[in-house]
């Protein structure tokens, strides 16, 4: 399986410094990044996760809550949604057939508008959490305005299936081959889970938000910056299980890290690593010399590792 990592629009939370550990002051905005998977299987193309997408874009104050609005201050470059990301890759967006998420928060979702031919999968505790709007800050984290896709979504309990890695995994998901499985990593929300992405001999394993900074993995001394400490704890439905899959995660790490590549949503140091560029700039198609034929292309190379 070839797979593309797409920064799907960064975010600039208030804080800088306090929540990516990289800008310069605490003053300016920081910079973290929305990390999604592009994955061509064997006749269709698979998204996980989708970022912020087209509509969000365009009219960012109907779809999106003013408290994230506020609080994150996405990027709002077209050419960094999902759909243009793939477009830019030489694919067609109608051959995104299936979206797996690993959650429904906004920043994740807001790109399922783009794709009308997709069956999205996730787990059905995510979807009734965030149908059932209970909280004030569930209605400004999960925004229905985003959902056009409903009566595609498919659904799975927890833990049905086999184990993957000594954790739950869900039973196959429908229409999907057994390299991509769905392993619930309850915490950030109530149906949170990892997508995990199996490539040869090695896995992918998307963590979503069960962690954001990259350090909060080391075995070691795990650590967090303050600013990313305080946003997982406002937006945790239930901290016991988050800070015990963060254990199991870290565990995984230590254990299998030749089998398996961890990563997670937003973290500029992962993403721009595993990408191999800027989590500035789109992924992009590479374009070989003109043949006598005409034009030819070909699909990337630069950021399929
Ligand atoms: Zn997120």
């Amino acid at each position: 399986m070839r797979v593309h990592h797409l920064n799907c629009i960064s975010t600039c939370p208030l804080g800088g410094k306090l929540m990516d550990g990289r800008t310069e002051s605490i003053i300016r905005r920081g910079h973290l990044a929305c990390h999604c998977l592009l994955v061509e299987g064997n006749s269709s193309l698979i998204l996980v996760d989708t970022g912020l997408g087209r509509r969000d874009v365009s009219d960012p104050e109907s779809r999106l809550s003013w408290f994230f609005l506020s609080l994150v201050s996405p990027d709002f470059r077209e050419e960094m949604t999902a759909f243009r990301q793939v477009r830019r890759l030489g694919y067609d967006p109608r051959d995104v057939r299936h979206i797996v998420l690993t959650h429904l928060d906004f920043d994740h979702a807001g790109g399922l508008d783009d794709f009308p031919h997709a069956t999205v999968h996730m787990l059905a505790s995510e979807r009734d959490a965030a149908v059932a709007q209970k909280t004030w800050l569930d209605r400004q984290r999960f925004r229905p305005q985003q959902w056009s896709s409903r009566d595609r979504w498919r659904v799975y309990q927890a833990g049905e299936g086999e184990r993957w890695f000594g954790f739950d995994r869900v039973r196959a998901l429908e229409g999907l081959p057994p390299e991509i499985v769905l392993v619930p990593l309850i915490g950030h929300t109530f149906g949170h889970a990892g997508v995990a992405v199996q490539r040869g001999d090695k896995w992918l394993l998307q963590a979503g938000d069960a962690y954001f900074f990259h350090a909060e993995m080391d075995p070691e001394h795990p650590r967090c910056t303050p600013g990313l400490r305080f946003y997982q704890w406002m937006m945790e439905k239930d901290r016991r299980a988050r800070l015990w899959n963060q254990r199991r995660l870290r565990e995984l790490r230590r254990t299998h890290a030749s089998e398996v590549e961890l990563f997670c949503s937003h973290d500029l140091l992962e993403l721009e690593r595993l990408s191999g560029r800027s989590a500035e700039v789109p992924a992009r198609m590479i374009v070989r010399p003109v043949a006598a034929h005409g034009p030819e292309t070909t699909k990337s190379d630069v950021s399929a590792r």
